[in-house]
């Protein structure tokens, strides 16, 4: 027997509807392949119209973001493979799908820069070219910050949510950030007696609530290893 649709609060847009779906905070797709099958993975209700929308946005980041990582390392396993295998012909099951997959490789093959040299700007920190390889160029491969904001607040959101059974409310705001390890350093260091990690395969979050404003709160976001991201929720009429 179908399962009745539950209603109830969207954590990401905040309405109240009829039909919730669930949505995972850190995105089915994203998780290694050796993540044990029963594991107990993060999910948030979401309404169907924002769980779709994420699932758009996280399908083109994950090509992008596959393409850059180490296929070898074993907090990305896997997903090389599989970002790459989504874009081969060769791994459609009809003419349909064979031709929608030679689309994508044309569209993403077209959007690859190379460079002879690291370009100066514009390159996420952590998430450029890796110590460990000889490169004869460099090619890159664009990534929209704006995207990779959304990102950022749907993990802040969900692990809130996952944490506190809490929303972020409309008062409040999302300030979202990146730095190199080197200036997180300080920060971490300062929210370090505050922090509590929580995390599962491929992904590690860090949370400190400061006991001067129980409101604000300060998120370190690993993904992979390799692509972090910072973000500090607090009232909106806070300055920093
Ligand atoms: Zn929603």
């Amino acid at each position: 027997m179908a399962k009745r649709p539950k209603s109830g609060r969207c954590v990401h847009c905040l309405q109240n509807v009829e039909d919730l779906t669930r949505d995972h905070i850190f995105p089915f797709a994203w998780y290694p392949d050796n993540t044990p099958e029963n594991l107990q993975r993060w999910t948030i209700p979401s309404c169907k119209t924002c769980n779709e929308q994420y699932g758009k946005l996280e399908e083109d980041l994950l090509l992008r973001l596959g393409m850059c990582i180490d296929p070898e390392n074993a907090n990305s396993s896997g997903i090389t493979d599989k970002v790459l295998r989504s874009i081969d012909p060769d791994y459609a099951n009809d003419r349909t799908e064979k031709r929608i997959r030679e689309r994508k490789k044309e569209k993403i093959k077209k959007e690859i820069v190379k460079w002879e040299a690291i370009p100066p700007i514009g390159l996420h920190p952590n998430f450029g070219v890796q110590s460990n390889v000889y490169y004869p160029e460099y090619p890159s491969i664009p990534i929209s910050a704006d995207k990779l904001e959304r990102l950022c607040h749907k993990i802040v959101r969900g692990i809130t949510y996952f944490v506190d059974q809490t929303f972020i409310e409309n008062n409040f705001e999302i300030q979202f950030f990146t730095l190199d390890d080197k200036a997180a350093q300080p920060l971490l260091k300062k929210y370090q007696q505050y922090c509590e990690p929580y995390d599962r395969p491929g992904i590690k979050v860090v949370r400190a609530m400061t006991s001067d404003n129980p409101d604000a709160g300060f998120y370190a976001i690993e993904i992979w290893g390799r692509l972090k991201m910072y973000a500090v929720v607090k009232p909106k009429e806070l300055s920093c």
